[in-house]
């Protein structure tokens, strides 16, 4: 069968329903669940779902038992994949390498399911999201000439309310931190839209973005970006957003996603109750899922060792705008904020160059995004992988962490 490049649904389900070689759900999350009612509604059997991520394995998904990828191979040495997970290019490498053939980009399978005729666990809002996230994705994967972004941070702030030791953003090295110039990155929002063809979500972003008082500005104008979905302003729920920081958020694209970090954060109720009775759309999600991915340091890998770093990092496609500069993820963009990495310019794409057109900065980027093996930077970083182990969320330390300025010398 090889890889079924449609965007059909019915074209899809036709495959699925005649394929011989069992059918295995790729991705346990919420459109993994979804999918797998579909196909319990549609009369497609599904023997397996399968997930990278270690604490989902023994899980179940809509009554079927989560297997890791890792482990398919003895009891389906072939398999038809419905891949359900948004960034699907890095699934489709995993499958080929592991000598798989067939798969389906699932997302456009969901176009038209009622998500209303099903019950899940998670808000329905969520569920919808997701679902929708992962067609959109798995449409522009069909589309290979347009450039889709999943999701782009813009940071806003370097300053935070909290400076937690394992920070995967870096605010933890920050000794004078500065708000950003919100102009200038008005501006580099703008001219990224300019050249992309759409952007999922947009997530503004700090350290705290709360500590900006200019931060709605922002807002208000990824709000009025038409290839913009949705906004999602990530807060630490330590600072109560007021004033125009409060009104810009009552924008039907705009949800307020509030991390609990419990007693460190003793405003979050206030938050909370400030959110709701103005009618804005929010979301509480505990701080969980951390593990060690922000020591900066050149760990002198071959190139080899650095593709095998690069590919395996879930981080990688987590877009990241600062300074006017487009980067693959936060751990780059903070890096050279500080000026902790040299300035390795194939790392990154300069939106903000005036010299080059509209049409060059595209060509550009989607290059970024699809043909690099590996960044430079990634050398300095330890990577962050599926199966890392978990540390303890939110400790704070006193003072900034050290790290080494290398463009000071
Ligand atoms: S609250 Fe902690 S993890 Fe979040 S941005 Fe601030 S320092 Fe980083
Ligand atoms: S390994 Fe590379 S892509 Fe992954 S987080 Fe580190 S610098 Fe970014």
């Amino acid at each position: 069968m090889g890889e079924v490049k449609v965007a059909d649904q019915g074209q899809l389900i036709a495959k699925a329903k005649t394929c011989k070689d069992p059918i295995i759900i790729f991705g346990a999350g919420i459109v993994g669940e979804a999918l797998a009612k579909f196909c319990a509604i549609s009369g497609i059997k599904v023997a397996s779902v399968c997930d990278n991520n270690i604490n989902k394995v023994g899980n179940k998904v809509a009554g079927i038992e989560v297997n890791h990828v890792s482990s398919l191979a003895n009891t389906y040495p072939k398999a038809l994949f419905l891949i359900t997970t948004a960034d699907i290019m890095d699934v489709v490498s995993q499958l080929k390498e592991l000598g798989y053939q067939n798969w389906i980009a699932a997302g456009p399978m969901l176009r038209l399911f009622d998500l209303n005729s099903v019950e899940f666990i998670a808000p329905f809002e969520f569920v919808e999201f997701a679902v929708s996230t992962c067609v959109m994705c798995h449409d522009g994967y069909l589309n290979p000439n347009k450039i889709f972004l999943r999701s782009v941070d813009v940071i806003v702030t370097e300053r935070c309310s909290l400076r937690c030791q394992d920070c995967s953003n870096l605010m933890q090295y920050y000794d004078n931190p500065k708000d950003c110039d919100i102009d200038e990155v008005n501006r580099s929002i703008d001219r990224l839209c300019e050249v992309v063809d759409n952007i999922n979500e947009f997530r503004v972003i700090g350290g705290e973005p709360f500590l900006n008082k200019d931060m709605w500005q922002v807002c208000n104008g990824l709000a009025k970006q038409s290839k913009v979905r949705k906004v999602i302003i990530y807060t630490n729920g330590g600072i109560v957003p007021k004033g125009e920081n409060l009104e810009c958020l009552k924008h039907e694209k705009i949800l307020v996603l509030v991390t609990d970090y419990g007693p460190l954060t003793r405003k979050s109720a206030t938050v909370i109750d400030t959110l709701k009775k103005h009618g804005i759309a929010h979301y509480v999600q505990p701080a969980q899922n951390w593990t060690q991915c922000s020591s900066i340091f050149k760990r002198n890998r071959t190139n080899d060792e650095q593709k095998s770093v690069f590919t395996r990092c879930c981080a990688k496609n987590l877009f990241t705008l600062s300074n006017g500069r487009f980067f693959r993820c936060p751990f780059i963009a903070n890096s050279d904020r500080l000026g902790a990495i040299p300035d390795f310019n194939r790392d990154y794409v300069q939106i903000m160059d005036m010299e080059c057109d509209l049409q060059e900065i595209r060509e550009r980027l989607y290059n970024y995004l699809y043909n690099v093996p590996y960044l430079d930077a990634c050398d300095y970083c330890n990577g962050r992988f599926l199966d890392d182990p978990e540390v303890e969320p939110g400790i704070q330390t006193k003072k900034p962490l050290p790290y080494k300025n290398v463009r000071q010398q």
